[in-house]
């Protein structure tokens, strides 16, 4: 078998292209939503990750002002300026890029954002809010894999759903979402007994775990969807030999970059599952999209408007 390979692009593109819409209308309504970021230091891959932010703000219409605190910034100073955010009508959305530098203590400040301002979604008030299924902001990465399965119309009710890894920023929220999607599922972890015995259960599998390929096809139930969150950097080339040899592309991008992103799921899966989101252009381009979506949702939850729907 060989699988579907899911487009994460093009669903990123169609929910960016929905959000650039309710971001016209509300415009239309004098309704202007923004997005403030916040990026303490010079993090080279936050720098990437924010230049990405604030252009997709950009191509859907959302307003967005970042805010560049010194590397020496203290946790006080950094509350100090997401309560200055919080009291601001203009500003809809408030991301704290992480990390955050090890003398801040992250927890402090993202307990500062304002739950209704919180388009990560990671505020204890939007992680009760998800647990008990009532109407909050959902974390960009998890909200994103949701939307790629129910676009591509594979089913999650009454599946069987292995989430691998569980972090408050993927693995728990996916695993949220899914159980409130009606699937039976298992969370699994780096003490978890026999992995690949439990994984090989999944209908649904979902890798939320930063190792390179660790998910071989060994892992894997035939015909399974398999969504591949991570996202890791290989640079050795002896690594990158055992993973893609003979695969022209990524040799080019490797002999020119020097690297080449890698998801936890090993390319051999596509072998064996019956759908599949690639490493890049799977679960990656989903995060921003949704961001962008959430903005709007806060916006417009703020301000006691009717929540946009996603297109179904
Ligand atoms: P994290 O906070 O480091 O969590 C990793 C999880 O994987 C932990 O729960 C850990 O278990 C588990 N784990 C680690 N090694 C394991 C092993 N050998 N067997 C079983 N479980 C293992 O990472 P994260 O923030 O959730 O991110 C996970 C991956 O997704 C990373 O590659 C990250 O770059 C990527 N990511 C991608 C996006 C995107 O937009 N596509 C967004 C966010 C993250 P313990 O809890 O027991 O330690």
């Amino acid at each position: 078998m060989t699988a579907r390979i899911l487009n994460g692009t093009s669903v990123a593109q169609d929910i960016r292209g929905e959000t650039a819409a309710a971001v016209k209308h509300m415009a239309a309504a004098g309704v202007h939503p923004g997005l403030a970021v916040v990026l303490v230091g010079h993090n080279p891959a936050s720098e990437v990750y924010v230049r990405g932010k604030v252009k997709a703000c950009h191509d859907v219409g959302l307003y967005s002002e970042t805010h560049r605190p010194p590397e020496t910034a203290t946790t006080a100073e950094l509350i100090h300026l997401v309560n200055d955010l919080n009291r601001r009508d203009d500003i809809d959305g408030i991301l704290v890029q992480l990390p955050l530098p090890g003398q801040v203590d992250a927890k402090k400040v993202l307990m500062a954002v304002d739950p209704a301002k919180d388009v990560d979604g990671f505020h204890p008030v939007n992680v009760g809010l998800l647990a008990t299924q009532r109407p909050g902001l959902v974390p960009c990465t998890p909200a994103g894999v949701m939307e790629i399965l129910r676009r591509s119309e594979l089913p999650v009710a009454g599946r069987e759903a292995v989430v691998v890894g569980r972090s408050d920023i993927v693995g728990k929220p996916a695993a949220m979402l899914l159980l409130n999607a009606n699937a039976t599922v298992t969370v699994c972890h780096s003490k978890t007994h026999d992995l690949a015995g439990v994984c090989r259960r999944a209908d649904l599998l979902v890798a939320a775990i930063g190792r390179a390929a660790m998910i071989t096809r060994d892992f894997v139930k035939p015909g399974a969807t398999v969504i591949d969150v991570g996202m890791n950097h290989v640079t050795d080339p002896g690594e990158f030999q055992r993973l893609f040899a003979g695969n022209t592309k990524r040799e080019e991008t490797f002999r020119t970059k020097g690297s080449t992103l890698v998801g936890d799921v090993h390319p051999e899966v596509a072998e064996v599952a019956g759908a599949l989101t690639p490493v890049p252009g799977g679960v990656g381009p989903l995060t921003i999209a949704m961001l962008m979506y959430n903005t709007v949702k806060a916006a417009q939850m703020r301000r006691g408007d009717r929540v946009p729907q996603l297109t179904r």
